[in-house]
């Protein structure tokens, strides 16, 4: 049985004030959820207010991004260590708005995942195709390409803290989700991957999240899917109704 994840990305959103008083209306709504991890993504600014509102909760806490070093000299940039310093054990990797907007690599995603697993957290691994290499039957191609890329070098056992979030580009913000068949069918296709790469018992174990636009009246159908794990959540995971719904999901 692998546990169900359901992740909030908040992106470039919220001040400091803001994202405090969020999480702790998050706490204070999802204390009776046993079954389902819950991690939120707030800006790094935020982060160690608002894990300091997560003492004692189940709730975690995420990086949106890392750098692959510890320390030295990388003027804006921070370590898996400093995440976990600031309250986190988990980071976002290779978000499609990172690959896009700033250019990031599989060759880069991947030494983040390494230096994220390295400092004993949790990586989320993002992949997931352009509307054009859908159009073009690409998708699993990318997939492919991203997957083996990210989790290049890693162990059977390093996989054990690696979850793999499949997120559409074109479904992201967009408001147009996968269908439930189109997911199911990429997420099995990542899980087979998962299994050549290393082996059945992990591709078992491994939990997918879906992202792109789940929504409250979405989400149900996306989680009845086998190979869908869970959700990693952009727009509704700022506001609090929709996102404690899609925790609650059926
Ligand atoms: C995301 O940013 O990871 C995401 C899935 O966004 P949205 O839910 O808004 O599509």
């Amino acid at each position: 049985m692998r546990t169900p994840i359901i992740a909030g990305n908040w992106k470039l959103n919220k001040t400091i004030a803001e994202a405090e008083s969020f999480a702790s209306e998050l706490v204070t709504a999802l204390a009776d959820v046993s079954d389902v991890e819950i991690i939120i993504a707030p800006v790094f600014t935020a982060l160690s207010r608002v894990s300091a509102r997560l003492t004692g909760s189940p709730l975690r806490l995420a990086g949106q991004n890392c750098y692959p070093q510890e320390t030295g000299a990388f003027t804006g940039e921070l370590s898996p260590l400093m995440l976990k310093d600031a309250g986190c054990s988990a980071v976002i990797i290779g978000h499609s708005e990172r690959r896009q907007l700033l250019g990031e690599s599989d060759q880069l995603i991947n030494l983040k995942v390494k230096k994220t697993l390295a400092t004993s957290m949790t990586a989320i691994l993002c992949v997931g195709e352009t509307l054009e290499e859908r159009q073009a039957d690409q998708a699993l191609d990318v997939l492919a390409r991203q997957i083996k890329g990210g989790l290049a070098g890693l162990s059977a056992q390093q996989m054990l803290d690696l979850v793999i979030a499949y997120e559409p580009v074109w479904a992201i913000g967009t408001g147009q989700t996968a269908s439930d068949e189109q997911a199911q069918e990429a997420h099995s296709f990542i899980r087979g991957l998962v299994a050549g790469l290393f082996n059945q018992e992990t591709a078992e174990a491994c939990r997918i999240l879906y992202g792109g636009s789940v929504k409250p009246d979405n989400v149900d159908g996306l989680m009845a899917q086998t190979d869908i794990d869970g959700a990693l959540v952009g727009g509704a995971s700022l506001k609090v109704a929709d996102f404690c719904r899609i925790v609650r999901f059926n």
